[in-house]
C-alpha cells in the first residue's frame, strides 16, 4: 500500500451531519470509516452555512446552534476513531481488481473499501455572486455570502442585499450589533418568512435597519477593502451607501460536482434510493441525508439521521457477507457499551 493510499470498510463522501451520524451507526456494527470533505471542517451546510442559527427540531434536543450539532456529533462519534480527509474532494470512482471500491481524491488521494456512502449533501454548494464588476477583489473582506462569527460584524456598516429567508434572517439577527444596517431588494415584497420579514419591519421603525429599494450595481474601496455600494433603484438611479461589509443572500447553487460521474443512477442531481436500505441503483453504494431522493423525501437532519441507521445494517453485509449483524440497544448490551467506551 502507497503512503497516499489507506484501506477501510467504509467510505462517506461528505462529512455533513449525516455524513458525521453514519459513522457512529457504522461504529456500533464495528465498521471503520473515512470521510472525506472539500470543506476544511466537519458539519456541511450545518458548519457553513448556519453555524450561529438556531436549530429546533432535533429530536430530545429543543434548541442548538448548526455548530453545537455538528460538536455533538463529534463527540458522539469519538469512540469510533473516524479518519478525516478534509479539503479533498471525492473525484473519482472505480473498481479494484477484487471487486472493492477505490475512491481518489483531487489530491491523488487513494481510498479503498467494499462499501461507499454518499452523504454529499446539494454536493458542493456554492453562493450565487451578484453580478458586480470586480466583487472578487472584495470577497472575504468586504463581501460576505455567509455569517462564520457573528462578532466579526460587531460595530460594522452593513449592507444586506436580498428577499429570501438568509437575507431577512441575518438582517434580524445583525441589526443589534451592527454599527447601521441597509437591507436592499429590488422589490418591496420578500420571499422570507412572514414572521421574520415582521421582525425586520418591526426593528426598521425603532430605526436599527434601514430598507432601500434597489440593488448592488457597483462597489467603492481599495485593495478588498469595502468603502462603498452604488445601489441602482428600479427606475435605474443610482445611490451610494457607506460601508464596510456587504452580505449578498441570493441562494446557493448546489453544485453536484465529480460525483455526477461516479456512474450513478441520478434523478435531477438527486440520487434515487430504495427506502429499505437506501441504497443506490449501484450495489453497495448508498446514498444518504439530503443527496438522495424517494417518495416522500423531507430534507431534514432527523431524516438523513433514520437513513444512515438503516444503511448501516446494509452495509454490514457486504463487508461481513459470512456474519449476521444482531440488533441491540445501546441502553442493555454491554458489546456495544465497550464499543462506544463507557463501559
Ligand atoms: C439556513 C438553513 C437552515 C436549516 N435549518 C434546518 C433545521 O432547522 N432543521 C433541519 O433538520 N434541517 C435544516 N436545514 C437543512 C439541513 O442543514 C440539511 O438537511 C443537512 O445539512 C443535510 O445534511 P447532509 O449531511 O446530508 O448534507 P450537507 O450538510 O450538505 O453536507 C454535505 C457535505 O458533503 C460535502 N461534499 C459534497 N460533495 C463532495 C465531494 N465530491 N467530495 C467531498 N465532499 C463533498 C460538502 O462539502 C458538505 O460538507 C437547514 C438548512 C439551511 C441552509
Amino acid at each position: 500500500m502507497q503512503a497516499n493510499e489507506a484501506s477501510t470498510d467504509v467510505i462517506v463522501v461528505g462529512a455533513g451531519p449525516v455524513g458525521l451520524f453514519a459513522v457512529f451507526q457504522l461504529g456500533l456494527a464495528k465498521l471503520k470509516t473515512h470521510l472525506v470533505d472539500i470543506l476544511d471542517r466537519p458539519g456541511g451546510q450545518c458548519a457553513e452555512l448556519y453555524p450561529e442559527k438556531p436549530i429546533y427540531d432535533i429530536p430530545s434536543v429543543p434548541v442548538c446552534t448548526g455548530q453545537e450539532l455538528t460538536d455533538r456529533l463529534l463527540e458522539q462519534i469519538r469512540p469510533f476513531e473516524p479518519v478525516f480527509h478534509f479539503g479533498e474532494m471525492a473525484a473519482s470512482l472505480d473498481k479494484t481488481e477484487d471487486g472493492k471500491w477505490r475512491l481518489t481524491t483531487d489530491i491523488g488521494k487513494v481510498l479503498i473499501a467494499p462499501v461507499i456512502v454518499i452523504a454529499a449533501g446539494g454536493g458542493s454548494f456554492v453562493p450565487k455572486r451578484p453580478p458586480i464588476p470586480g466583487i472578487e477583489a472584495y470577497e472575504g473582506a468586504g463581501v460576505f455570502y455567509a455569517v462564520r462569527k457573528i462578532e466579526q460584524f460587531r460595530g460594522r456598516r452593513i449592507v444586506i442585499a436580498g428577499g429570501g429567508d438568509s437575507a431577512l434572517d441575518w438582517t434580524v439577527n445583525l441589526a443589534p450589533i451592527a454599527q447601521s444596517l441597509t437591507l436592499i431588494h429590488r422589490r418591496p415584497e420578500f420571499r422570507a418568512a412572514p414572521d421574520t420579514v415582521g421582525k425586520m419591519r418591526a426593528l426598521e421603525e425603532k430605526g436599527l435597519v434601514k430598507f432601500e429599494l434597489g440593488q448592488p450595481a457597483a462597489l467603492k474601496g481599495s485593495d478588498g477593502t469595502l468603502e462603498a455600494v452604488v445601489v441602482k433603484r428600479p427606475d435605474g438611479s443610482t445611490f451610494n451607501l457607506e460601508a464596510d461589509a456587504l452580505l449578498p443572500f441570493y441562494g446557493l447553487t448546489m453544485k453536484l460536482g465529480p460525483i455526477a460521474n461516479f456512474g450513478l443512477n441520478l434523478n435531477e442531481n438527486l440520487i434515487p434510493v430504495d427506502t429499505e436500505k437506501f441504497e443506490t441503483t449501484t450495489p453497495s453504494i448508498f446514498a444518504i441525508g439530503d443527496i438522495n431522493t424517494y417518495p416522500g423525501k423531507l430534507k431534514l437532519i432527523l431524516s438523513g439521521f433514520h437513513e444512515a441507521a438503516l444503511m448501516a445494517q446494509a452495509a454490514y453485509r457486504y463487508v461481513h457477507p459470512d456474519k449476521v449483524l444482531r440488533f441491540q440497544y445501546t441502553t442493555s448490551s454491554s458489546e456495544l457499551q465497550r464499543l462506544l467506551k463507557v463501559a
